[in-house]
């Protein structure tokens, strides 16, 4: 089943970041109303303007922390009041806080595991009972090929494997309400995120960039556009037949 005419409600978390801003950009020039929700309100705002201005449309940005379900669940009614609906959710807020094991401090650990599952846990419950109610939605989750195993990654590379558990559990949970579920698994991508990894190993980020495109069989760094682009396939009726699915985007096969 597919969406009516109306533009859908598209709710981006950590949408002022690298990817979430490109896949905000994205689901706008395709015709979505945009929320974008971050802790870093007010790039995210910046965004919005700058978005509205470029595909017009209704563009909406809040204060959100994802680990915290009462700033949830009121940004989602708040957007849902606004907008009318919550059509699609991109699960996309997240941080790195990288140590190897025996040096990896318990508010490591509890911080990248809260903000990338707790969070996605509050966000899709709290939009699933506007997509339940409407018998429509989409959820994407970003994963990551760091959930295949990454040295120095172990609070992230748990998190990002715990999306992939999550999101095939929700798309058969949520199956049966044409609810759609999938995650998106993007291995380097050219943003803030992986800027600063550059920076903590004493790199220049182009150099570090570089480093890493040589060893992508695609020869090249991902940028949050070829992200936000499967994204948007994913979130959109032509792919609804797809479910429970972890798509890597990694520029090869999903090895580390
Ligand atoms: P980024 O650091 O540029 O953006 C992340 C955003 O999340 C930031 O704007 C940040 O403020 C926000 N955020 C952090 N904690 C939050 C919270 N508690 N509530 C709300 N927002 C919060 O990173 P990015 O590279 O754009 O990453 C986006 C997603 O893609 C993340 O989940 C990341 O793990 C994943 N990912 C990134 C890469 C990569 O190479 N960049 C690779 C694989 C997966």
């Amino acid at each position: 089943m597919t969406h009516n005419t109306k533009p859908r409600v598209s709710v981006i978390t950590g949408a002022s970041g690298g990817i979430g801003v490109a896949i905000a950009r994205e689901l706008a020039r395709t015709g979505d109303h945009v929320v974008l929700l971050d802790v870093n309100v007010e790039n995210a705002r910046v965004q919005a303007e700058r978005i509205q201005a470029e595909y017009g449309g209704g563009t909406l940005a809040m204060a959100c922390d994802v680990t915290a379900r009462e700033s949830v669940e009121t940004a989602l009614a708040e957007a849902a009041s606004a907008f009318g609906s919550i059509d699609v959710l991109i699960n996309n807020a997240g941080i790195t806080r990288d140590n190897l094991l025996f040096k990896l401090e318990e508010d490591e650990w509890d911080d990248v595991i809260g903000v990338h599952l707790k969070g996605a846990y509050l966000c899709s419950r709290a939009a699933q009972r506007y997509m339940v109610e409407q018998h429509y939605g989409k959820i994407v989750n970003l994963s990551s090929t760091s959930a295949l195993g990454n040295r120095g990654q172990a609070n992230y590379s748990t998190a990002k494997a715990g999306l992939q558990g999550l999101t095939r559990t929700l798309a058969l949970e949520l199956g049966p309400f044409n609810i759609n579920v999938n995650a998106v698994a993007p291995g380097y991508v050219d943003t803030e995120m992986t800027r600063a990894v550059a920076r903590r190993l004493g790199k220049d980020p182009e150099a570090y960039k570089a480093e890493r495109a040589a060893t992508i069989p695609i020869r090249r760094a991902g940028e949050p556009e070829d992200i936000a682009a499967l994204v948007q396939f994913l979130c959109s009726d032509r792919a609804s037949y797809v479910s429970g699915q972890i798509i890597y985007a990694c520029g090869g096969p999903e090895t580390r």
